[in-house]
C-alpha cells in the first residue's frame, strides 16, 4: 500500500465539510465544502475504497485500482457509515488503526478508517427520560457547570 497522503487526520476533518448525495448504491456526488466544486465518487467493486474524479483522485495509479484516499472518498465513507449509526476515525499507519480494535476500511494512499457505533447524543438520552428524571439531571448538571453560564 503506497502511503501518499501524510496529513491523514486533517484530510479526514476536511471530509466532514463536504456535502454528499447518494446517486446510486455505488455512485455519490460530493460538493466540496471549501471550493464548492462537484466531484464524483464511485465505490470500488473490488474491495474497500473508492475512485474519485477530483484533481488528486484522477491520477491514482492502476496498482491501487485507481482508488483514492482523498477527502471526497472519506466523506462518502463518513456518509455511508453515519447512515449505519457509525462514526469514523482516520489513521495513517496500520499499527494505530489496529490498536482501535474496530473494523478497518483501507481507502488506499495510506489512509485507513476505523469505525465505531456513534454514541447516543445527550439530547437523545434526555428525550427518552421521564420529565421528572430529565429535570433532575438538568438540575444536577446546572449546579455542576454553574447555571448562570448557561448550558
Ligand atoms: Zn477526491
Amino acid at each position: 500500500m503506497a502511503k501518499t497522503i501524510v496529513n491523514t487526520k486533517e484530510i479526514h476533518l476536511k471530509g466532514k465539510t463536504h456535502k454528499v448525495e447518494k446517486i446510486s448504491p455505488v455512485v455519490y456526488k460530493v460538493i466540496s465544502g471549501s471550493s464548492g466544486s462537484t466531484y464524483w465518487v464511485r465505490l470500488s467493486d473490488v474491495d474497500d475504497g473508492a475512485i474519485c474524479s477530483c484533481p488528486w483522485g484522477k491520477y491514482r495509479p492502476r496498482a491501487q485500482q485507481f482508488k483514492s484516499g482523498c477527502s471526497h472518498s472519506q466523506a462518502v465513507y463518513q456518509f455511508i457509515l453515519a447512515e449505519q449509526g457509525r462514526t469514523t476515525s482516520a489513521w495513517g499507519d496500520k499499527e494505530s488503526a489496529r490498536r482501535q480494535h474496530r473494523p478497518i476500511v483501507d481507502l488506499s494512499d495510506g489512509v485507513l478508517l476505523t469505525t465505531r457505533k456513534a454514541r447516543e447524543s445527550a439530547e437523545r438520552v434526555v428525550e427518552r427520560m421521564s420529565p421528572e428524571t430529565a429535570e433532575r439531571v438538568v438540575e444536577r448538571y446546572s449546579s455542576l457547570l454553574g447555571a448562570e453560564e448557561g448550558i
